[in-house]
C-alpha cells in the first residue's frame, strides 16, 4: 500500500495545466444523466476534483441534458448519490438546460452572421455527403432563409421537424468532425426531465459543450482523448462566437477487459434482464463494483495511479482488486465457514459434549479489530474436501483451537465419501509442526446463544466471452451464459452481526462482502465473493 500511496502522491499526472493559476482553476465534471456513473467516469471525476483542488481551484458539476430522449431525474439523483460515495464534492451544480436561451441566442447569432444553415436533407444522405465531402444544397441558402427555416425548427412544424442546424465550419475538410457538424435539432417527442415541453429545438452536446464550458468560467476542459478529433471543432466555436476560449487537457479513456462501459449498453442488458438492475455487483457501475466490494481508496488509488498516460488503456480487472485487496487485508475481520454439500461430521473423543466458549482476536495480525466467539465441543463439521486427505494417526491443527490426532475415518461404501471422523485431543503439540491447518466449527453451539449461521455464497463471473469487443462486435453475440455461482454453507455464530457492506475474510476461502444480512424474517446470511486478483478458486 505505502509504495503505491507514494506513486500517488508523486502524481503521474503531474504535469502542470497550460496557464494553470493558483486560485483561477475551474474544472468540470459534465455527466449525462442517463444512466448510473460507471468506473470510466470515477476516472474523469476524480481528475476533475484532483485539479480543480490541486490549483485551489473550483470544480463544476454540470448535467448535460440536451436530449430528453434519454434523461431522467432518477439518474441524476443517482450520480449526485454516486459522486458523494466517491469523495467527489463540486463547488456548484449546473445543467446545460440553465442555458438554453443562451444557447439559442447564439444559435441566432450564427446564423445571422452566416456561420450556420439550416438543412433538411434527409439522414441517409447528409451522412453519404459528409462522408464523400460534398456540399449540401442548402449550404448556401440566403441568411433570411435560414432565419425562416430556423423558426419552423423553433415551433417544430411539419417541416421544421426535417431539419437540423449545421455550423458552417467545412465541406471537406480531411477531419470529419470539422465537416459542418449539427448544432441544433428538433425533439417534439419526450419532455424534457426539467423543462417539458418548453423546448422543441435543443442544442447538441458539440455545441452546447464549449459554449457552457465558455460561459460558466471553465478554464480546462478535461477529455477524453478518443474524441481528440473534436478538439478543433470545439475550439471553433470559441472565434465564431467570440467568447472566452478554455483550454482543452485530455486524458485516455478507461476500458476493461470483458466489460460494457457504455451506459447505452449497460441499460439494453439491464432491460433484458441479464443483471439484476444498475447495482448488480457483475455491472462496472459505481455501485455495482462497491457491492461486489471495491473500496473507494482503491478506486481512487488506481485511477490516479495512471495519471495522464495517453495510452487508451484496456485494463485488467486484475489489478485493480489486487489493489483493493491490500487496502481490505489488514483490516478485514476473519471468520469460518464450512460448505454445507457433504459436509464431515467429527467426534472428538475425549472432549466434553457441552460447548465452551472462548474469545479469540477477530484478525490475527491486527488486535484493534476486535474480537469474536469461538465455540469447542465434542461434534464439529470439518470441509468434505479436507476430511478425504486426512489418515489415521495423522497429527492436525484446528485453527484457533489446537493440535488433533486422527483415530478414524469412516467412508460411505458406495461414494467413498469420508461421513464420519474420529479425532483425539492433543493440545500439547505444536501447532508450527502440522502440515495441515484444517477450518472446521463446532456443531454445538450454548442453546441461549445465536448457532450456526446459514450462509449463501455467491460469486460472480465476466458478462461476457470476449476479452475485447471489436468495431462491429455486437455483445449480444458473446454473453456468457452463466455467471453467478451460488454454494450454501454454514458460517461461525459471530457472523449473526454482520451488516450490509461489511467486509470479512473467510479462513481459506478469500474475502467476502456481506449483501444481505441475517434478520429473524429471512436468517440466510448473503455473501459476495470480492475478487483478489489472484487467479479464480472456485
Ligand atoms: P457513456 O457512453 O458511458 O454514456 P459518455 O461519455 O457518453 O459515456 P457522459 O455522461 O457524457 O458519458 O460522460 C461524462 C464524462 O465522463 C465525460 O467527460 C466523459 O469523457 C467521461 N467518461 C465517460 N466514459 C469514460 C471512460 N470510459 N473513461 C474515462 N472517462 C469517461
Ligand atoms: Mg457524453
Ligand atoms: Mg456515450
Amino acid at each position: 500500500v505505502e509504495s503505491t500511496r507514494n506513486r500517488v502522491d508523486q502524481g503521474n499526472f503531474d504535469i502542470p495545466l497550460k496557464d494553470g493559476a493558483l486560485g483561477k482553476v475551474v474544472t468540470r465534471f459534465p455527466p449525462e444523466p442517463s444512466g448510473y456513473l460507471h468506473i470510466g467516469h470515477a476516472k474523469a471525476a476524480l481528475l476533475n476534483q484532483y485539479f480543480a483542488q490541486k490549483y485551489d481551484g473550483q470544480l463544476i458539476l454540470r448535467f448535460d441534458d440536451t436530449n430528453p430522449s434519454k434523461e431522467k431525474m432518477e439518474f441524476e439523483q443517482s450520480i449526485v448519490e454516486d459522486l458523494r460515495l466517491l469523495g467527489v464534492a463540486a463547488d456548484r451544480t449546473t445543467h446545460t438546460s440553465d442555458y438554453f436561451d443562451q444557447l439559442y441566442q447564439y444559435a441566432l447569432q450564427l446564423i445571422e452572421d452566416g456561420l450556420a444553415y439550416v438543412d433538411d436533407t434527409d439522414n441517409a444522405t447528409m451522412r453519404e455527403e459528409r462522408g464523400a465531402g460534398i456540399a449540401s444544397r442548402r449550404r448556401d441558402e440566403t441568411v433570411a432563409e435560414n432565419q425562416r427555416r430556423f423558426e419552423e425548427m423553433t415551433r417544430g412544424t411539419d417541416y421544421g421537424l426535417t431539419c437540423c442546424l449545421r455550423a458552417k465550419m467545412s465541406v471537406d475538410n480531411p477531419n470529419k468532425a470539422m465537416r459542418d457538424p449539427v448544432v441544433y435539432r428538433c425533439n417534439v417527442k419526450d419532455p424534457h426531465h426539467i423543462h417539458g415541453y418548453k423546448w422543441k429545438v435543443y442544442p447538441t452536446y458539440d455545441f452546447a459543450c464549449p459554449v457552457v464550458d465558455s460561459l460558466e468560467g471553465v478554464t480546462h476542459a478535461l477529455r477524453t482523448n478518443e474524441y481528440r478529433d473534436r478538439n478543433p471543432q470545439y475550439e471553433w466555436f470559441f472565434d465564431a462566437l467570440k467568447i472566452r476560449p478554455v483550454h482543452i487537457w485530455d486524458f485516455s479513456r478507461l476500458n476493461f477487459v470483458y466489460t460494457l462501459l457504455s451506459k447505452r449498453k449497460l441499460q439494453q442488458l439491464v432491460d433484458e434482464g441479464l443483471v439484476n438492475g444498475w447495482d448488480d455487483p457483475r455491472f462496472p457501475t459505481v455501485r455495482g463494483i462497491r457491492r461486489r466490494g471495491l473500496t473507494i481508496e482503491a478506486l481512487k488509488q488506481y485511477i490516479l495511479m495512471q495519471g495522464a498516460s495517453q495510452n487508451i488503456l484496456l485494463l485488467e480487472w486484475d489489478k485493480l482488486w489486487a489493489l483493493n485487496k491490500k487496502v481490505i487485508d489488514p483490516v478485514a475481520p476473519r471468520h469460518t465457514a464450512i460448505t454445507e454439500q457433504n459436509l464431515c461430521v467429527v467426534n472428538v473423543l475425549d472432549c466434553p459434549a457441552l460447548p465452551e466458549a472462548r474469545d479469540v482476536p477477530k484478525h490475527k495480525k491486527n488486535p484493534a479489530v476486535g474480537i469474536k466467539k469461538l465455540y469447542t465441543s465434542n461434534t464439529l463439521c470439518l470441509e468434505a474436501e479436507d476430511a478425504a486427505e486426512l489418515a489415521v494417526d495423522e497429527e492436525i491443527t484446528l485453527m484457533d483451537w489446537g493440535n488433533m490426532i486422527v483415530k478414524r475415518v469412516q467412508r460411505d461404501p458406495a461414494t467413498n465419501i469420508v461421513t464420519q471422523v474420529d479425532l483425539a485431543l492433543h493440545l500439547d503439540g505444536d501447532v508450527k509442526k502440522t502440515k495441515k491447518k484444517l477450518t472446521w466449527l463446532s456443531m454445538l453451539t450454548p442453546a441461549e446463544e445465536p448457532g450456526l449461521v446459514q450462509c449463501m455464497l455467491v460469486d460472480y463471473d465476466h458478462l461476457l466471452t470476449k476479452k475485447k469487443l471489436e468495431e462491429g462486435d455486437q455483445w449480444q453475440d458473446y454473453v456468457n451464459p452463466v455467471t453467478e455461482f451460488k454454494t450454501r454453507a454454514l458460517g461461525d455464530s459471530n457472523l449473526h452481526d454482520l451488516r450490509q457492506g461489511d467486509i470479512i475474510q473467510l479462513e481459506r476461502r478469500g474475502y467476502y462482502i456481506c449483501d444481505r444480512p441475517s434478520t429473524t424474517e429471512s436468517p440466510m446470511v448473503y455473501l459476495i465473493r470480492v475478487p483478489d486478483g489472484k487467479a479464480k478458486s472456485t
